[in-house]
């Protein structure tokens, strides 16, 4: 792999904190990483590396402000919430870096106030960018701190003029005082306000709040890691723990008996529940709750599960979930992990509870950013 191409706010940004590796040296100090959390335990697999570690990214979100008057975006310095402006950011999709520019001059253009988080005036506070290589639909999420957007129908004219390619384009109203980008209040402007993305031959709906893998080449790798693993059979029955959209479940439905995906977000079960209705997929069923609390009514109630895929957000699973597993009895547990130190300590239980540590795959879904997702592959003893 080439030279990096240093990125001229990489020092401010702090995006991206491997920046001064190629790539090579990524993979490598990534490999050194997982090795060492789990070297007591078993020796990892070697990471899978992306083919191209740029611009990868499909959803891409900068923050609004004024430096000295002038409409800046890009993104928040660690821990503050100070702008550091970024043209063009080497992790993002290049369509989304230009789409990003072109709000930002017709912002300038429009006169739009931008929103002042102080005194909770003004209107433009961020722009999100969500897309998909494969169907190449565009959304496009403009945040606003106002419910009204001067001159709104001219602003869609000329943003659709510039960028054709936009297939959807959302308000999502946020006023409060918080780090989440968008609200659940949300105004379709124009197009359906989701897109589709086609992901292992199956069409998948993505909301605008609903989690989708940021890295569209690198997860067909990641899943068929996660799938292979868990060497399927006709018979069986799958749990898709943290299954977001169902991508993971719905891909492999077809081998199996039948999949339960469970979810907290409503509009990403929504989506699964449309997915698998698009897809032609009827042996999938989607549940809205707490993993945790499904999962022990599920031990409760003494269904059978043969394999749990599991996927849960950084903070990993919580106590109520893996008490439960544990109960259920699944043959296989499939681990996805985007942090793989939660994920020791939640594997940590399971070797206490009858699981053996069969093996964990790196997978680098970021490269440049110090995260490395892992696949653990657990059976019942
Ligand atoms: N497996 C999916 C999503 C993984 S991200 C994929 O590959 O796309 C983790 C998901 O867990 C997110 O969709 C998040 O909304 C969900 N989540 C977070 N806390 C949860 C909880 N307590 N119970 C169920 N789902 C939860």
């Amino acid at each position: 792999m080439d030279r990096i191409r240093k990125c001229a706010v990489s020092n401010i940004c702090g995006g991206c904190q491997l920046q001064d590796l190629d790539y090579s040296e990524q993979l490598n100090y990534k490999q050194q990483k997982i090795n060492q959390l789990f070297n007591k335990i078993i020796e990892p697999k070697t990471i899978i590396g992306a083919d191209d570690p740029y611009h990868y990214r499909n959803k891409v979100q900068v923050a609004f402000g004024y430096e000295k008057k002038r409409v800046i975006c890009g993104n928040y310095v660690e821990s503050t919430h100070r702008i550091v402006e970024i043209k063009d950011c080497q992790l993002a999709n290049q369509k989304a870096n230009e789409i990003i520019s072109d709000i930002k001059n017709l912002a300038v253009t429009f006169k739009i106030p931008i929103f002042n988080e102080y005194n909770y005036q003004g209107c433009l506070r961020h722009v999100m960018v969500r897309l998909s290589e494969t169907t190449g639909q565009i959304m496009v999420i403009l945040v606003t701190g106002s419910y009204v957007f001067p001159r709104k129908k001219d602003f869609i004219k000329s943003l659709l003029k510039k960028q054709p390619q936009i297939t959807t384009i959302v308000q999502s109203i946020n006023n409060r005082h918080t780090s989440m980008v968008l609200s659940d209040k949300f105004e379709v402007w124009y197009g359906k306000g989701y897109i589709e993305d086609k992901l292992n031959n199956l069409f998948f709906r993505i909301s605008p709040t609903s989690f989708y893998q940021v890295n569209s080449k690198q997860v067909i790798k990641l899943y068929d890691c996660a799938i292979k693993a868990a060497k399927l059979k006709k018979n069986e029955i799958i749990m898709d723990a943290y299954c977001g959209t169902g991508t993971i479940g719905l891909s492999l439905a077809k081998a199996v008996k039948k999949v339960i995906g469970v979810e907290l977000n409503k509009d990403a079960i929504r989506d699964a529940k449309i997915n698998a209705k698009n897809n032609q997929i009827t042996n999938a069923e989607f549940i809205c709750a707490d993993a945790g609390n499904y999962m022990q009514k599920m031990a409760a109630e003494k269904e059978k599960i043969d394999v749990v895929i599991m996927d849960p957000p950084r903070a990993g699973a919580d106590n109520k979930f893996l008490n439960a597993l544990v109960k259920l009895r699944p043959q296989k547990v499939i681990y996805i992990s985007c942090n793989p130190y939660t994920q020791k300590g939640n594997i940590n239980y399971l070797l206490k509870h009858f699981y053996k540590l069969e093996s964990i795959q790196p997978v680098d879904m970021f490269p440049f950013t110090e995260h490395t997702e892992t696949v653990a592959v657990l059976k019942h003893i």
